[in-house]
């Protein structure tokens, strides 16, 4: 690949999820790639400041795994080698569980910071990745018509340090929802870029649990879905070291509470009992904690009509989702694939291209989450959205019985597959067999996964 004459350096801002897979990928192309990170970066898993959503589950949809291992081979053997653990859960929406299909592939269940240290000593590896951590990027440096950047001013997080210009033929901004790119861009001349928000005001509470062999059967995950009538959610999965991390949602400010009897009976109030019914005699390993999510984030850098070569941005810096849909690393994963490919096709009006192309990527996990989280907020809908929302409700229900429109369903969520798929003739064919068949009253599945609950208004 031919970039700007000069050094053939990289500056990717963030080594979180994003900016470690980014790393990883501009390796192969780059003679040399820097990593600047605010936070100090651990040897060992644990929480950091930067990243406070490692203490929430984290699910890692199958599409995103499937790139990992492909840049990382070997990383889901080696987490499984540290107590991570692979295999089924239990998906529930719309009204009841899904049946279990056949040919589902197992998933790998492991605590958010397990795997980034994973990706991140993985990275570090590498001979041409360096890292500085405890730094903060404090802006962008360009050619003189800031048409090129060039670069980033950045200081040390230690007493006495000046701040520093590192120079690169690519900047990569992985910095995360709060990035400053929209207002550096700006300083440079530039405009920001539109910003589409869909807001829910969500909050979370996580609490991890001492996990037993005997817990649902061995099953690995619980994920509990909100509906508009009970806009709650829950997801409860396996973690390494014999462990459930247990994280409650509640949308538009009904808060799950932090204490011991609030927390359990917020869990009471969802919809099956899986959950309240292992918390409630597990033992807790950890205080419930709390994280407050405002809104679903898109910037939209693809609709400027001017954008500097030199500087993309990526992950929850270009879209972040709301969090129980468990899109953000996949989303991450898959645009640093359309990154890849860009650079295959080489240098010129790189940034143009990637936007385009990125966006065409985030569009299908963005319709996912905002289309059901605007079901959930009840804003008014077209006909032709009405009449979708209709078949999915159908297509839910049919799939409790017909594993195969379960697994298609699985495929969308995963990120495998588009949502146009469930239109298939044959899946079409087999929702109307299965809302036949439900008239007909074949019995219901077996009630332990369908338990009726006392149900919360949200406010
Ligand atoms: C509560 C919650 C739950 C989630 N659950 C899931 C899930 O189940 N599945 C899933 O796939 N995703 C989930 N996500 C999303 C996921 O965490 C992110 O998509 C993922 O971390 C990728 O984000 P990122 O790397 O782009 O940004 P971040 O993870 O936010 O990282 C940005 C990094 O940039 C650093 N940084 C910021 N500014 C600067 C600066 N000026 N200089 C130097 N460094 C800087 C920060 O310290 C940080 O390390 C969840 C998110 C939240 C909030």
């Amino acid at each position: 690949m031919k970039m700007q004459a000069g050094s053939n350096t990289a500056i990717v801002i963030g080594g979180s999820i994003a900016g470690l897979l980014t790393a990883r990928m501009l390796a192969e192309r780059f003679d040399h790639v820097t990593i600047l990170e605010r936070d100090h970066l651990p040897e060992t898993v644990e929480n950091r400041k930067g990243a406070p959503q490692g203490r929430h589950a984290h699910a890692l949809l199958g599409r995103g795994h499937q790139i990992m291992e492909q840049l990382y081979p070997g990383l889901t053997e080696a987490l499984v080698a540290q107590g991570a653990a692979l295999g089924n859960g239990r998906f529930y929406s719309g009204g009841g569980y899904f049946a279990r299909p056949q040919r589902a592939a197992h998933k790998l269940y492991v605590s958010r910071p397990c795997l980034e240290l994973a990706i991140r000593s993985r990275t570090l590896e590498i001979a041409n990745i360096s890292l500085i951590d405890n730094c903060d990027v404090l802006g962008l440096t360009a050619t003189e018509d800031n048409a090129r950047i060039t670069g980033v001013r950045m200081i040390r997080r230690r007493p006495g340090s000046a701040a520093e210009t590192l120079e690169a033929a690519l900047v990569i901004d992985a910095s995360g929802r709060g990035s400053r790119t929209p207002v550096w861009l700006e300083s440079l001349g530039y405009a920001r870029p539109p910003v589409e928000i869909v807001e829910v005001d969500m909050g979370y509470a996580s609490r991890l649990y001492e996990r037993t062999p005997e817990h649902l059967d061995g099953d690995l995950m619980v994920n509990l879905a909100p509906t508009p009538d009970l806009p709650i959610a829950c997801g409860m999965l396996a973690q390494e070291g014999n462990r459930w991390l247990v994280t409650l949602a509640g949308y538009f400010g009904n808060y799950p509470p932090l204490d011991e009897a609030g927390f359990l009976e917020f869990a009471r109030q969802l919809p099956t009992q899986d959950v309240y019914n292992v918390i409630s005699t597990a033992r807790p390993l950890s205080e419930p904690v709390a994280f407050r999510f405002p809104s679903n984030q898109r910037r939209r850098y693809e609709k400027l009509e001017a954008v500097p070569e030199g500087l993309l941005v990526i992950g929850d810096a270009l879209c972040s989702f709301t969090p129980i849909y468990g899109q953000g690393m996949s989303t991450a994963a898959m645009e640093v694939e359309v990154l890849q490919h860009c650079l295959q096709e080489g240098g010129v009006g790189l940034a143009k291209r990637f936007y385009k192309q990125v966006a065409k990527v985030i569009d299908i996990p963005w319709a996912l989450t905002v289309g059901n989280d605007q079901r959930l907020l009840k804003t008014p809908q077209p006909l032709p959205k009405r009449i979708l929302g209709w078949y999915i409700a159908r297509f839910q229900v049919a799939a409790r019985r017909d594993p195969e429109l379960a697994l298609a369903f699985q495929k969308v969520g995963n990120l495998f597959a588009a949502p146009t798929s469930l239109l298939h003739p044959r899946l079409v064919w087999r929702v109307f067999k299965g809302t036949l068949r439900r008239l007909g009253g074949e019995p219901s599945p077996p009630p332990s996964r369908v338990e009726p609950a006392t149900h919360p208004t949200a406010k």
